[in-house]
């Protein structure tokens, strides 16, 4: 335990807990202590792993729980299973299962922690063919606010055991989690990058080539606005062979690509997939749960998110349905599962310039709201403690889930004592 007043550095950097108390967690006896202690002083207590999900920073007061200490990760390759520790990143959990030819369902960057991605569902690249990582947990080892350690199944606690599946870190502090793991070792996969310049319809045309793909292909698209150039890339990750794939991918080839890296890999680099940036950068961003999307839309969606914005953006769809659309073996808390696309804006910025972004963020977003069934809360890269912000959480889930979930959290952690990153209730 340390007294602490300075900030603790994470991966986003437009803001930083102040608390006043630091617990550098190695075990869950640490955990239940420190969740005691912040009980005691009647101060919150929030967790950190990497800080890519930093939403609801301390502020010179609560106990701040790191969980950088606690990365082991056990396969059980009988099992098809791993028990991730609370502060394992993705990349720790991908080494441990690739010798035993198994794969998590990670997302974009292996350098986002597992626990928390997985608390809030989880869409990763091989989210069509799998499903929400969210769906393929076993067991949650859970922190609750008497300071009790709970082995949290759908047999010992099915209400809180569905709750925890998606309604992010509302209930407690996790301390390790057991996850199913997939029979993945390879898969098809990479980056095609075009000039939007010269391919100006590549959003339509990517849109138009996701309807009746096999549920083995997970793709995305984007707009980047870069310095002097405006880039269009589609991320692909195909569980088929690359024969297949290749005839999968005739149409977009087509389009004749600027670079084309999509290729065999194996799921240890997984994170080709989506290269993205691995360092620590201040970001917004906001996104809308899609039921239908009018192609139509698209051409001002990039034009208007294009090198002439008044803040740099990345702008794009990922492709939703398939499992994800499946309710998961034992129910959970995600929402929207109706969502057939994911239209996500990001912009790194500085704190001076989030008002702007955020406009510009509304402003791209609102001729999409008639289609938007809600939001997903893990691409929420926002401040969530202000009253809109409470509206964009309701709407990440189905109304009757989402009064199931408040009312656990008021029944589990009355005072409040657990600053989670989407919170459920305000305050
Ligand atoms: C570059 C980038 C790529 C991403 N790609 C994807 C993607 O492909 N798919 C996807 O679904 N999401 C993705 N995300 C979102 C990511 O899953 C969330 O931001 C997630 O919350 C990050 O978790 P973390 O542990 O890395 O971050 P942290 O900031 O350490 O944690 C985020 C919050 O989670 C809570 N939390 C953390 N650990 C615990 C715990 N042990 N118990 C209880 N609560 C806890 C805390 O409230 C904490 O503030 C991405 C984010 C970034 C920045």
């Amino acid at each position: 335990m340390i007294e602490n007043n300075n900030e603790v550095p994470g991966y986003q950097l437009l803001a930083a807990h102040r608390p006043a108390v630091v617990v550098e967690a190695s075990t869950s006896e640490d955990v239940r202590d420190a969740v005691r202690l912040a009980a005691a002083r009647g101060e919150p207590v929030a967790v950190q792993a990497t800080g890519h999900g930093l939403t609801r920073p301390l502020d010179g007061t609560g106990v701040l729980i790191t969980t950088g200490g606690m990365t082991a990760v056990e396969v059980d390759p009988a099992r098809r299973t791993a028990r991730v520790e609370a502060g394992a990143r993705w990349r720790d959990v991908i080494d441990a299962a690739a010798p035993h030819g198994l794969a998590p369902l990670s997302g974009s960057l292996p350098g986002v922690g597992a626990v928390s991605y997985t608390l809030g569902g989880g869409i990763g690249v091989l989210a069509r063919r799998y499903g929400f990582a969210a769906d393929h947990v076993r067991r949650v080892d859970l922190v609750t606010a008497d300071g009790e350690l709970r082995q949290v199944t759908h047999k010992t606690d099915p209400g809180l055991f569905w709750a925890l599946r998606g309604g992010g870190g509302n209930f407690g502090v996790v301390t390790g989690i057991e996850i199913e793991l997939m029979p993945v070792a390879r898969l098809y996969g990479g980056t095609l990058t075009f000039d939007l310049a010269r391919t100006p319809e590549l959003l339509p045309a990517w849109y138009r080539w996701t309807a009746g793909l096999p549920e083995e292909m997970t793709s995305a698209v984007a707009a980047i606005a870069l310095p002097g150039q405006h880039t269009g890339t589609v991320r692909i990750a195909y569980l088929g062979s690359q024969k297949d794939g290749d005839e999968l991918l005739e149409p977009l080839r087509a389009m004749n690509p600027l670079a084309d890296e999509v290729q065999e890999i194996p799921f240890t680099r997984s994170e080709a997939v989506f290269a993205e940036p691995d360092q620590p950068h201040a970001y917004r961003g906001d996104n809308l749960l899609l039921d239908a999307v009018d192609p139509d839309k698209l051409p001002a969606l990039v034009e208007r998110a294009g090198p002439g914005a008044p803040a740099m953006c990345v702008v794009g769809l990922r492709h939703l349905g398939g499992a994800l659309s499946r309710p998961a073996g034992i129910p959970n808390a995600v929402g929207h599962r109706d969502a057939g696309y994911l239209l996500g804006v990001l912009s790194p910025t500085t704190p001076e310039q989030v008002p702007e972004v955020r406009a510009l963020h509304d402003e791209l977003l609102e001729p999409w709201s008639p289609h938007a069934v809600g939001r997903s809360l893990n691409f929420l890269f926002d401040d969530l403690d202000d009253l809109d912000a409470q509206e964009k959480i309701e709407s990440a889930f189905d109304p009757a889930d989402y009064w199931k979930l408040t009312a656990l959290k008021a029944d589990l952690d009355p005072a409040g004592l657990f600053r989670a990153n989407f919170p459920l209730l305000p305050g």
